[in-house]
């Protein structure tokens, strides 16, 4: 078995690392989170400036709204009856601060600060995610 590095190999490496360096390049070039994308169970979007500090509550038509927040937006959807996702967009970052899920995955995703950052509540079928100016919106459009 030959042990010497033969010159094929370090081109190969080479370009191996060329492609990981821009691969990183892309995927973290500085895309600028503006805008929380909230999708409701209509399927519609509403899109608040990132700057905004407000609450959303995402609630079913037949919903107990004393149960929310009194300074929240509320948009009643066709959410399946009982529902409700709470929202919350503060200081650059957005949250599912509360929800009637039974999985409250939507809520273990946190702090969404990040633009292509995402928190999806399925069984309650709303989305919010972080948009920014570049190719992002391409996608989703
Ligand atoms: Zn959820």
């Amino acid at each position: 078995m030959k042990k010497y590095i033969k010159p094929a190999d370090i081109i190969l490496t080479a370009v191996f690392l060329a492609a990981a360096i821009a691969v990183y390049f892309l995927m973290y070039k500085n895309t600028a989170p503006d805008s929380i994308r909230i999708t409701t169970p209509d399927g519609t979007t509403v899109v608040y400036p990132l700057g905004t500090d407000v609450t959303v509550a995402i609630v079913s038509s037949d919903y107990d709204l004393s149960n929310i927040p009194a300074d929240a937006q509320i948009i009643t959807t066709t959410a399946t009856s009982g529902c409700c996702n709470i929202i919350t967009i503060k200081d650059g970052a957005a949250r599912m601060e509360y929800s009637t899920c039974a999985n409250q995955v939507c809520i273990e995703s946190g702090d969404l600060t990040r633009a292509g950052q995402t928190s999806i509540c399925l069984p309650n079928r709303v989305s919010v995610e972080v948009a920014g100016e570049g190719g992002y919106d391409a996608i989703t459009r």
